[in-house]
């Protein structure tokens, strides 16, 4: 069987070439996360024209995922290397974001940030990190707009260094002039999954809803997009809930998150997140330095295979790379190796004591929760190959993953945007139908054709049927079925 884990990989130089990104979909890649903190448009279109290639010629279904980079606080004034000594003190003054990248200081102590009022979010004795946790050191003193910091320290400060107040919410908008062009170009695109970098709460998703909604009717399209929420702040965690409910899916974005709240608090977030985001049925992608080691070696460190493996027992949907596949000296090697942790943890998986835990809405009187619990029930009591679920809008597959199964879900569906899509959800393996039958019978002996063609079932094989009635409407799921295949 294969995996049910997803890996997401982050392309970039290393993989950017047809022959690569055909090699990384073998060995088990589900999305492709074009990372906008590092990319031109002009990069994206030949990234995506080759993924789209790559994925027809294979005939699988490939998800292709925009990052986008989202807000910022960094350090300018200084065109080259800053050095740094343990003890160095440096002035950090806000100044106004519009034509900062271009102001030089004429004091080596004083750099600026776009971060406004700093006097007003930093307090003496606050610890501050610099370059994602290069340099890291404590706010002195305050002044008018400004803040004296020591550096605990050295080495080489550079220009745009990263500048993080763990704990802090900062007061800057959650888009900004780069977001809105890189939304845009999704839109245009006709991209699978927007990520979107520091949400804090469900209104920052509320607004990118309605952007792309608004761009995407005036260019005549139907905006699919589905949004996936990075949950990297210390305001994002506290919002956790309401975000769930907002976004179609969630990435524990660990590396921000790391120097934005205390570094040990971010195993026991990625255990909450994934189990929240599996009970409301919504993916979570695991994120950032699982196997970073192959970056530059052939073999990872086993503290990373742990990590891969860890998650994967978590329950999480997916797990990704990012640098390792994008710049790395490995990247189809680190897909395998990431490939076979996940196969190995899935053979352990306790998938009887998960079917114990019983969503909530079971008990509450839910009819899809109820009919796709008790399919799950129904096809491990007639020992089912498989869970065939008919889907318009990707809901009923979606109930059925939450449930992490050990069979696996074979959606059927006809959109083709929702088939990329559902690459990302744990267990489930899209599949196209023609969208012909209108009668149950006809759906359902199309699917069992399509499973014993591809040999995902043969005769003597027993499949559970999931579906709402009537087929079209949306939302409906409200009947179980067992097929024999003949
Ligand atoms: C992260 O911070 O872990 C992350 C995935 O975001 P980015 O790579 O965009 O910093």
């Amino acid at each position: 069987m294969e995996k049910r884990t997803k890996i997401v990989a982050t392309t970039g130089p290393a993989s950017e070439k047809p022959e690569i990104l055909r090699e990384l979909i073998r060995e088990g890649v589900n999305v492709f996360r074009l990372n906008f903190s590092h990319k031109s448009h002009e990069e994206a279109d030949g990234a995506v024209a080759m993924i789209r290639e790559a994925r027809a010629e294979i005939g699988v279904p490939v998800a292709i995922m925009a990052d986008i980079k989202g807000p910022a606080v960094r350090l300018y004034g200084y065109a080259q290397d800053l050095p740094i000594q343990a003890g160095t003190e440096l002035v950090v003054e806000s100044r106004d974001p519009a034509g900062i990248e271009k102001l030089v200081s004429d004091e080596a102590s004083r750099v600026f940030t776009n971060l406004p009022d700093i006097d007003r979010i930093c307090s003496p004795g606050q610890k501050i990190i610099l370059m994602d946790g290069y340099f890291t050191g404590s706010v002195l003193a305050k002044g008018r707009k400004s803040v004296t910091i020591r550096i605990e320290n050295k080495g080489s400060l550079r220009p745009k260094a990263h500048f993080t107040i763990p704990g802090a919410d900062y007061p800057i908008p959650f888009l900004t002039e780069k977001d809105l062009a890189d939304i845009m170009w999704a839109v245009s695109n006709d991209i699978d999954y927007l990520a979107l970098s520091f949400v804090r709460c469900a209104a920052d998703i509320e607004e990118v809803r309605r952007l792309i909604q608004r761009a995407a009717v005036s260019s005549g399209r139907k905006s699919v997009i589905k949004l996936i929420a990075k949950i990297e702040s210390a305001r994002g965690l506290s919002n956790i809930d309401e975000i769930i409910r907002e976004a179609d899916g969630i990435m524990v974005a660990r590396g921000d998150m790391g120097v934005e709240m205390p570094l040990e608090t971010v195993p026991i977030a990625q255990k909450k997140i994934i189990r929240k985001g599996y009970l409301a049925a919504k993916p979570v992608i695991t994120a950032t330095q699982m196997l970073e080691s192959m970056i530059e070696n052939p073999m990872p460190t086993r503290a990373e295979a742990s990590d891969v493996a860890n998650a994967c027992f978590d329950s999480t949907s997916a797990v990704m790379l990012s640098g390792e596949t994008a710049i790395g000296k490995y990247p189809v090697q680190v897909v395998r190796t990431m490939r076979s942790i996940v196969l190995a943890v899935e053979k352990e998986f306790d998938y009887d004591d998960f079917h114990q835990d019983i969503p909530p809405e079971v008990k509450t009187g839910d009819i899809p929760a109820i009919m796709s619990y008790n399919a799950v029930s129904v096809a491990y009591l007639c020992k089912a190959k498989a869970l065939i679920v008919l889907t318009e809008t990707g809901h009923a597959a979606r109930l059925l993953s939450r449930l992490r199964p050990r069979m696996p879900i074979y959606a059927f569906l006809s959109d083709e945007k929702l088939y990329n899509q559902l690459a990302l959800n744990w267990g489930v393996l899209p599949l196209l139908h023609s969208g012909k039958g209108v009668r149950l019978d006809e759906v359902v002996g199309e699917a069992i054709t399509i499973c014993k063609a591809k040999g995902l079932l043969t005769s003597g094989d027993k499949a559970v049927i999931v579906a709402g009635l009537p087929l079209s409407q949306q939302g409906s799921t409200n009947m179980i079925r067992v097929e024999t295949v003949s």
